[in-house]
């Protein structure tokens, strides 16, 4: 059947299209604290908005500059506690957004015990 034989050709052509030598790049997203790409970890985008500002970017849509930041508690505290963040955004942190990443932090399920722990401390004493 010539039919056939055309529709060999259309598809044969459609997969030739052509692929370089090199592998293609994929932009991975990498937490800017321990620098996994784990594809199986929760990771947040932060967001340098271009008002300036930074905002935790639950959309993953937003325009901006971005980093990442893993569901590790620990690397949401290193995120705060060190420049790390604020120089993958190239941006300073302010008092604000390191409050708005505490809190965010603190809503992560990894050491539940720690945050019952630290929410007791605080409590205060009569
Ligand atoms: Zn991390």
């Amino acid at each position: 059947m010539p039919q056939q034989e055309t529709l060999g050709e259309q598809t044969s052509r459609k997969k030739t299209s052509r692929r370089g030598p090199r592998p293609k790049h994929i932009p991975r997203r990498m937490c800017a604290v321990c620098r996994e790409s784990d594809a199986k970890r929760e990771l947040t985008r932060i967001v340098r908005t271009p008002e300036g500002t930074v905002e935790i970017d639950l959309t993953g849509k937003r325009n901006g500059r971005g980093a990442y930041l893993c569901d590790r508690r620990t690397c949401w505290e290193r995120a705060i506690t060190t420049p790390i963040l604020g120089r993958a955004l190239n941006v300073e942190l302010s008092d604000d957004i390191r409050n708005a990443l505490r809190e965010f932090a603190a809503g992560l399920s990894d050491t539940p015990t720690e945050a019952a722990q630290a929410v007791n401390s605080e409590e205060p004493t009569p």
